[in-house]
């Protein structure tokens, strides 16, 4: 392997909200535990003793199922409806949970903090994953250093994760996946430890389905071309893999040699995250002053949004003072706060940004850069509508929707400040906290109805 400059960790929660549950009841770590989506009642998230009792129950039914059709069957229960689920979760007293989104988005806020003190730079790709740029740290014992990552994150708030280390993000992220099956690498997995051959025998029995950016449309295409493995595709012709799969697929490929493509914060297609930050001019110190400025971020990440027909799930804010004032101690702090449903519209992200601002605003500092983030993006409409509970969100709202696609118009022929103008000064008759207080009971009552009617 080359011995590139680049380092990279990628550090993943497992089970990310069965584990936010746990850590809350340690007692439940023994047994099966499962998170339900909101809407309509599938499985968002499943513990290691629940997964391994659907995989069982799974092969099973695939096995009696008539005519051998096992590939029907779906392999594991994540995504899977409830009620399906439920007699088998019944019979080994699972405990089930409905998405605490709150408590989640504040894990994860909490976790992400815990982990970017192991690195200067840190990118936020996802509730429960951020990679660390590690570059310079090479002369780390990197296994032990991962495994520092994990205790802390574990003794902090009781989260376990995995962590994958590599010259690039692409190998980081396979390494994590290694890191979470193979149990004797207590969840760390540093793949530059190892030698060329070594980590080619190993690349051989993964398959290149695992690789991230690798979707299962694509890993079909490649399966057809006799690329099973990550290590085929890794030794493919880079040419013929550009000219057949184009350069998203050929850069994959050079990762996989250990090149670095992919920086920190590198935009993709239809990202899973959109990130809009920038350094002031002049640092900021007057909280109106920082709240127009993330306001304008989030009303710029809502439009993206909706240029890509995506909805997003959770909205972040962070503000940093200058790291580089070695007279003053830099103050860094971020919020999350989930939506409980998935939402484009800018004037309730808006809302959601100020109300985060306001909890890590610290008054008397000057503030050199501020983001926001909207994570857990979904294209729009591939959520189910739960029928008995109709979305009440301003997204789901025909008016609110028809409002937007004005603002993006004004916007593109008026200039930023009508889209901002017009999202902030919005009438504040339905609180968000009001529609969650009637969604829960509902979500309850509607649930049982459900199941009856099943
Ligand atoms: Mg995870």
């Amino acid at each position: 392997m080359s011995s590139g400059s680049h380092l990279f960790a990628l550090v993943d929660g497992n089970s990310f909200y069965a584990s936010c549950e746990i850590a809350f009841q340690p007692k439940l770590a023994r047994r099966p535990v499962v998170v339900l989506s909101n809407n309509d009642g599938c499985i968002v998230a499943a513990n290691a003793v629940a997964k391994s009792l659907g995989e069982q129950w799974m092969r099973q039914r695939g096995s009696l199922g008539s005519g051998g059709y096992r590939s029907a069957v779906p392999t594991n229960m994540m995504f899977q409806p409830y009620f399906k689920i439920k007699p088998l979760l019944d019979r080994y007293q699972a405990a089930v949970f409905s998405s605490n989104y709150e408590l989640y988005a504040d894990m994860s806020s909490r976790m992400h903090r815990l982990v970017g003190h192991f690195a200067p730079r840190q990118e936020i790709y996802s509730i429960d994953e951020s990679f660390l740029d590690l570059s310079g740290l090479s002369h780390l014992d990197l296994t032990d250093y991962g495994l520092q990552i994990k205790q802390t994150v574990q003794q902090g708030i009781g989260i376990p994760v995995a962590v994958g280390i590599a010259q690039t993000k692409t190998l980081a992220k396979l390494a994590n996946h290694l890191a979470k099956k193979q149990l004797s690498q207590q969840g760390v997995f540093d793949l530059t430890q190892f030698k060329d051959e070594t980590l080619n025998a190993l690349l051989a029995q993964v398959g290149v389905e695992k690789i991230w950016g690798i979707g299962r449309q694509l890993s079909k295409q490649l399966k057809q071309d006799h690329i099973q493995t990550v290590y085929d595709l890794k030794i493919a012709n880079s040419k013929r893999i550009r000219k057949r799969y184009g350069v998203v697929v050929e850069r994959t490929l050079r990762e996989l040699n250990g090149e670095s493509c992919l920086a920190l914060e590198s935009v993709r297609a239809n990202k899973q995250q959109i990130i809009c930050s920038r350094s002031f001019g002049i640092a900021v110190q007057s909280y109106q002053e920082m709240e127009s400025a993330v306001v304008n971020y989030v009303c710029r990440a809502a439009e993206k949004l909706r240029q890509q027909q995506s909805v997003c799930n959770f909205v972040t804010v962070w503000v940093t003072t200058n790291p580089f004032d070695d007279k003053r101690p830099v103050y860094r702090n971020q919020q999350t706060i989930g939506l409980i449903y998935p939402s484009d519209n800018s004037s309730l992200l808006t809302k959601l940004v100020k109300r985060a601002l306001k909890q890590i605003w610290v008054p008397g500092l000057s503030y050199q850069k501020a983001g926001v983030i909207l994570s857990e993006i979904a294209t729009k409409g591939a959520l189910q509508e739960d029928i008995f509970a109709p979305n009440p969100t301003y997204s789901g709202n025909p008016k609110q929707a028809k409002l937007m696609a004005l603002m993006d118009q004004l916007n593109l022929t008026s200039g930023k400040n009508t889209l901002f103008l017009a999202a902030a000064g919005m009438p504040d008759k339905q609180g968000w906290q009001m529609k969650r207080d009637l969604m829960s009971p509902r979500y309850t009552t509607c649930w049982d109805e459900l199941l009856t009617v099943r």
